[in-house]
């Protein structure tokens, strides 16, 4: 079996936060110097949807003037210098999708980006120690082989597989 290091991180947080979420219990930091950012008309609206929700995921944020916002605080898993990019895919994402979207949906969609943004690349070196951690804690989230966007986070190969794959059948 092949496990997909970044998927699986994604699939323990995306559960994680949709846990907290429901607790209450995410934990943020103050980033140093807020940012501030301008919206678009269309990011605006769609901030104004999901304002909440951002909230209880552990985003401190205050509107300025007009369209201008600031980020005070953010996720403790997120690293600060994701927050800008994420935020504007979050935007994006919300924009696409605010017509007929449930609000369940616009939490799903959120906790996903923030999961992709907070989870270990694919081409970070990981302890032995880390890995275990990161099967283990996949063997029970809600969804062990699917990472939150519907991809697989692991892959079988049977014998008859690598057999084929070195003609060997
Ligand atoms: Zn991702």
């Amino acid at each position: 079996m092949l496990i997909d290091q970044h998927v699986a991180h994604e699939r323990i947080l995306f559960d994680k936060y949709r846990k907290c979420e429901t607790e209450r219990s995410i934990e943020s930091q103050n980033l140093l110097l807020p940012e501030t950012i301008d919206l678009s008309p269309a990011q605006s609206e769609a901030f104004s949807l999901i304002e909440d929700d951002l909230e209880s995921l552990g985003f401190g944020t205050m509107r300025l003037s007009g369209r201008t916002i600031a980020i005070k605080s953010i996720p403790t898993d997120l690293p600060p210098s994701e927050a800008r990019n994420l935020f504007s895919e979050i935007l994006d994402t919300i924009e696409a999708e605010k017509k007929g979207g449930a609000k369940s949906t616009f939490r799903d969609d959120i906790a996903a980006s923030l999961a992709c943004k907070a989870a270990v690349k694919i081409n970070m070196k990981l302890t032995p120690e880390k890995m275990r951690w990161m099967i283990d804690r996949l063997l029970i989230t809600t969804s062990p082989t699917t990472c939150p966007h519907g991809r697989p986070v692991i892959l079988r190969l049977s014998m008859k597989d690598i057999e084929r794959g070195f003609h060997r059948t």
